[in-house]
This record gives structure tokens, sequence and C-alpha cells, in this order.
């Protein structure tokens, strides 16, 4: 599998010669208003470009993911520049409808067992923040992809560390998990994502995988910097099961 860092939670996934777009977040940096009452409230979103065109990002995509619908996850350039017939993947019928009401044709629910041209794609539970704030944040998802030529790849999306996430680990054992770990924050209510503890809860749950954290400095309420993800990983003894990519980096596995 190849894994592309573009911005925030966007990724471009080639697994088992499939190539997937992963919460196309697309816009021009500045392009929207911040998240309120949050830090760098004086900053638009996104906070950085794009580290490459949109064509070549949406060139060749066989199927979209997108495990909610927050703007930092779903955004209306995404929406104006893909293709209106191209496969997308939602959490749920409510998601489908409003990107089928965007005009796309093609949308399907991820469930538990669907299968897009042989690969598995296992629907995971996420919880997005811990307590009250998570009946603002709503309801998200992560996806596990398998198939009999590849590593197990767990993307785990918008969630803190919880039970469900250890159980996702403990039942498919992936080799490389996806974490959103900018410990996004508004300014009550605690954490939105992972932050460094939940990465490290993560590491000790899967201390053979490969972790990428993602979802860092691209939008306002960011809390967690590249920079002290990786000391913390340092101090704690497992900077070599992490990787954490700047914009545009990629990685074969
Ligand atoms: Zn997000």
């Amino acid at each position: 599998m190849y894994i592309q860092q573009i911005r925030n939670a966007t990724l471009v996934v080639e697994y088992a010669g499939k190539r997937f777009l992963v919460d196309p977040m697309l816009a021009e940096k500045g392009s929207y208003p911040p998240f309120p009452n949050a830090p760098r409230e004086d900053q638009n979103n996104p906070l950085v470009s794009l580290p490459t065109t949109i064509d070549s990002i949406i060139q060749n995509i066989d199927a979209v993911i997108v495990t909610h619908l927050h703007y930092d996850h779903w955004d209306e350039a995404a929406k104006e520049v893909l293709p209106k017939e191209i496969k997308i993947f939602s959490q749920n019928e409510e998601d489908a409808t409003e990107i089928r009401n965007a005009g796309f044709q093609n949308v399907d629910i991820l469930t538990e067992d669907t299968v897009f041209d042989g690969i598995q794609l296992k629907k995971t539970k996420g919880e997005h923040g811990r307590g009250e704030v998570l009946k603002m944040a709503g309801q998200v998802c992560g996806v596990v992809f398998t198939h009999e030529s590849e590593k197990t790849l767990y993307i785990a999306g918008d969630t803190v560390w919880y039970d469900a996430v250890q159980g996702v680990i403990d039942i498919h054992q992936p080799e490389v998990i996806v974490l959103n770990a900018g410990d996004n924050q508004f300014n009550q209510g605690g954490s939105l994502v992972m932050g460094k503890d939940d990465v490290y809860e993560v590491y000790k749950a899967a201390p053979n995988a490969k972790i990428i954290a993602v979802h860092m400095e691209a939008v306002n309420h960011w809390t967690l910097s590249r920079e002290e993800l990786k000391s913390f990983a340092d101090e704690k003894g497992f900077l070599s099961n992490i990787l954490v990519p700047d914009d545009g980096e990629a990685y074969s596995f």
C-alpha cells in the first residue's frame, strides 16, 4: 500500500490496486472562517495550502471515503471538483443523503462487511471527544482495509482513544494505523481527536504497528504540533513506531 498525507485528514491511499481519497478538504488556504471558541480564532481555515495540485490529488481516484461531514473532512471545494459519478462511501444514511443532495449519484454506506473490488472495508466506531462535547461533535467512523495481498490498514478517523479503538486493534491486528492526532479542541470540552497520550495508548495496544499521525496543524483548533508529538514519542521510547508526515509526504508498506 501507498499512503500520502495531503493535508489535515485528507489522504490518498493506494491499496490492492485501487486508489482511495479519504476525507477530502480541498479548499485553498484561508477559505473558511475559523472554528469559533477555539485557539487561533483570528486565522481562517485551512491554515496551510495544499502540497500539490487538486488535479494530481483527484486523478484516477476509484473511491472516496468520507468519515463524517465536518468541513475539515468534506468541504465545498471537494464537492465542486470531484466527479458526480465517483463512488463515495459514507458512515450512515444521514450523511449519504447529504452527499447525494450535493449531486453525487454513487454513494454507499460503509458497513461491517463492505467489499469494494475485492477489498474489505470495515466501518469502525469512533468517538469525536469525551463527555458533553460528544453531543455537539456528532457521529464519526473509521475504516479497516483488508485484502489478501496487503497488510491491514486501520484509519481511525476523528476519534479519541477509547475501548472501541482497542477492540479494533485486538480484532484486526492492523500493521498500519492512521491516527488523527492534532488534539484539536475548543476552549472548553477537551480533546476532539487524539492527543499525545491517546497516541501512546494506541502504540501500547499495537506495539508492532506503524502509526501515522495526521490531522495536524491544518485547522485552527489544533493543540498538538508535529514537533511536540515527535519529542513525546522519543521520550516514551516509541519514536521508531510513529511517522509524522509533512503535508505531501508519502509512505509505502
Ligand atoms: Zn476533523
